[in-house]
């Protein structure tokens, strides 16, 4: 694995199948960023970091359990938007599923997961909060778009923004429970952010510019549905016919990829997501 350090005191690790995971070291302990999906990298995370300090707080950019699964192996209190609670408290993935998907995509850490729980955010805002550690000043900012509770965290005194899912460099994630044109601005937004890097959920770490790509990879989907639905094509027939590119749950670094179904289902809920969400705009109109 290999852990970057792309400014002074941030590390990142994009090479964990899940989410980038982040530390920011700072004179009063650590912060991290998203938490490894894997148990196996979680607790080899979990080592990294007590290396490098105490843990102070650990922020979930949403609640996908790619980003927080690895909150149960981790130290420091969890921050979070406060749906991305109420998500991990009222709808955590059952049990079974996360055996089965472990089972597939990190067998060794069948073992690591015996009383697994998800452990949700303990501290929660609404539109925006500043964590000040160690004289640095973390800003988050809710941004609805991949889910109706992202965030993006800005480190202004080094130029570095951590955007979650509202951009991932590796390609488009899941839209299931996305919200597809409030996305497209947040993306577009970020495409300004002043920012020297964008740590992206998924993928390279960015600059902003670089977001535009993802952008327009993002628009040409939606068109596609949107060409579909005015030809008169029902959401079924869509839903099974349009594809894209999923590279954020494949193999990375040599780890097993998600299992087919899963992919495959992804793939299905996100292009009905899309269909309802132009068919409600076209309504509104
Ligand atoms: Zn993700």
């Amino acid at each position: 694995m290999a852990m970057q350090e792309i400014a002074p005191g941030v590390f990142v690790e994009t090479e964990h199948l899940g989410s980038n995971n982040s530390i920011v070291s700072t004179r009063d302990g650590l912060v991290l960023i998203d938490a490894p999906h894997r148990p196996t990298d979680a607790m080899r995370w979990r080592r990294t970091a007590a290396a490098m300090g105490e843990t102070a707080f650990l922020i979930n950019t949403d609640h996908h359990i790619d980003h927080t699964m690895g909150n149960y192996f981790l130290p420091g209190t969890v921050v979070s938007h406060e749906i991305t609670r109420t998500q991990l408290v009222e709808n955590a993935p059952s049990q079974a599923y996360v055996r089965d998907l472990i089972g597939v995509i990190d067998p060794e850490g069948l073992p690591l997961i015996r009383d697994y729980h998800a452990r949700p955010p303990t501290v929660t805002f609404v539109d925006r909060m500043a964590l000040d550690v160690g004289g640095l000043r973390f800003d988050l900012t809710h941004r609805p778009g991949h889910t109706p509770n992202s965030v993006y965290i800005e480190l202004k005194a080094l130029g570095v923004v951590f955007s979650g899912d509202l951009f991932c460099e590796l390609g488009l994630p899941a839209f299931v429970e996305a919200h597809v044109f409030e996305w497209v601005e947040a993306a577009r937004f970020l495409e300004t952010i002043d920012a020297e890097r964008i740590v992206p959920g998924h993928g390279a770490v960015s600059r902003p510019q670089d977001v535009t790509p993802f952008r327009q990879k993002m628009e040409e989907l939606i068109g596609e549905v949107a060409d579909g639905l005015q030809k008169g094509d029902p959401r079924e027939v869509l839903a099974q016919r349009i594809r894209f590119e999923d590279r954020i749950h494949i193999s990375i670094g040599g780890s097993p990829s998600y299992p087919d179904h899963l992919i495959e289902l992804f793939q299905r809920k996100s292009i009905e997501a899309i269909c309802d969400q132009i068919l409600a705009r076209n309504s509104a109109r």
